[in-house]
């Protein structure tokens, strides 16, 4: 059955009058999420107390939603678990990955790539001290530095900026014929893009569960990890979780079977109900019918701005099949603009230097909304309303 992209629209609660097209960076509220977390606080966490872990399945619930973040990404049944950061899982993968390749001392990455990849990656070489270098070169000239030297190749799939994706099937190709350990940060591509992990032979993928997916504000991480590479994977961060008996009490560190190996600690329990009430509308989601709907409606947006605003300058790929589900446009005061936007009930975000960045989420926008959006960002621009002294004062988070 084709996906009911109405039917996904009304499973969230979106305030009147605003146009949300920051999914990309916090996903809205999933209706049920509130009476799910009333009902997880009150009755598991007030009655069953202590007693819930086993009762409500609190300590399953990693294994159970990372199976559910399974089919997003194309990943196999049982290789996804989720917890803390997706900067901690990013550290955990590379980690693991630079073990695999103990005698090549590149992780090669972009310097396109967010910047948290990249301190873990800085911090990480600092912990090891083993003479490990970090080259980020342009991401269109990724492909060129992959040699034999390189042992671990570390991108994001998706730019958070541009929304240029890049050939995840090609260069984890080439990366496999040279040796190279793979790891895929799929934070904007999760919930945005089709994914095939299992079928390319990524051998670690991240990813965050607050952006396209909507788990909400803080909600956690998730690693996947190739099966057949997961009980060779050593865990760098080997907390009592990741343990094979962690209710043994032993003195000594020995990895559980698998992906649960990259558990850490405590799972954060509130946190993961709204993330399954999220996940419930996914349930619903065909993804490669989310990538056409996705296309479509930005292809839809881009052709409306162009068409009416000639004062910015489209950032994302043209191509369809180089872009993930976002739209960005440069224009040299873009942090006023996209204030001024805001003001008016366009909710995109910016992102330095001169980005407005416009999330395309196909469970909850459609070509209406990004019409009264393209419509509205015109006006903001013709009339120079976005250059009143308010909408240049920063606020903290863009
Ligand atoms: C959003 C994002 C992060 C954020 O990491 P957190 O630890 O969840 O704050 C990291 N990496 C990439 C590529 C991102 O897009």
């Amino acid at each position: 059955m084709p996906t009911d992209f109405n039917a996904t629209r009304a499973a969230f609660d979106l305030p009147e009058g605003v146009i949300y097209l920051d999914g990309n960076s916090l996903g809205p509220l999933p209706r049920g999420a509130v009476d799910r977390l009333a009902q997880v606080a009150r009755d598991e966490w007030g009655q069953h107390l202590i007693r819930a872990w086993n009762s409500a399945g609190w300590m399953d619930q990693p294994d159970m939603i990372g199976d559910r973040i399974a089919r997003l990404i194309g990943a196999d049944p049982g290789s996804v678990t989720v917890g803390d950061t997706l900067s901690v899982k990013v550290f955990q993968a590379l980690s693991a990955a630079l073990e695999l390749a103990p005698d090549r001392k590149i992780i090669l990455s972009d310097n396109g790539n967010f910047p948290s990849d990249l301190y873990m990656a800085q911090g990480l070489i600092g912990a090891l001290d083993r003479g490990h270098r970090l080259v980020t070169p342009a991401p269109q000239e990724v492909e060129a530095h992959l040699s034999e030297d390189v042992a671990v190749l570390m991108l994001t799939e998706v730019d958070y900026r541009t929304g240029r994706r890049h050939d995840m099937a090609r260069l984890t190709r080439r990366a496999q014929e040279l040796g190279i350990v793979t790891v895929w940060d799929l934070a904007h591509s999760a919930g945005a893009v089709d994914l095939d992990i299992a079928g390319l032979g990524v051998d670690f993928a991240v990813g965050c569960t607050y952006k396209f997916l909507n788990g909400g504000p803080g909600a956690p991480g998730f690693i996947a990890v190739r099966p057949d590479l997961a009980d060779r994977v050593r865990p760098s961060l080997s907390g009592w979780l990741g343990h094979e008996a962690p209710f043994a009490f032993d003195q000594d560190y020995r990895p559980a079977e698998g992906v649960r190996r990259l558990r850490v600690g405590t799972p954060p329990v509130l946190a993961m109900a709204a993330l399954e009430t999220a996940l419930d509308v996914w349930d619903r989601v065909d993804m490669a019918d989310l990538r056409d709907r996705s296309l479509a409606l930005s292809s839809h947006f881009i052709d409306a701005v162009e068409a009416q605003c000639p004062d910015v300058t489209l950032a994302t790929p043209r191509d369809p099949a180089a872009r993930g589900s976002q739209v960005s446009f440069r224009h040299p005061q873009g942090y006023a603009v996209m204030q001024a936007l805001i003001a008016e009930g366009v909710i995109g975000d910016f992102r330095a230097p001169d980005i407005l960045r416009f999330g395309i989420t196909p469970l909850f926008i459609d070509e209406g909304d990004l019409d009264r959006a393209a419509g509205i960002l015109a006006r903001i621009l013709k009339d120079g309303s976005w250059d009143r002294p308010e909408f240049h004062r920063r606020v903290a988070v863009t």
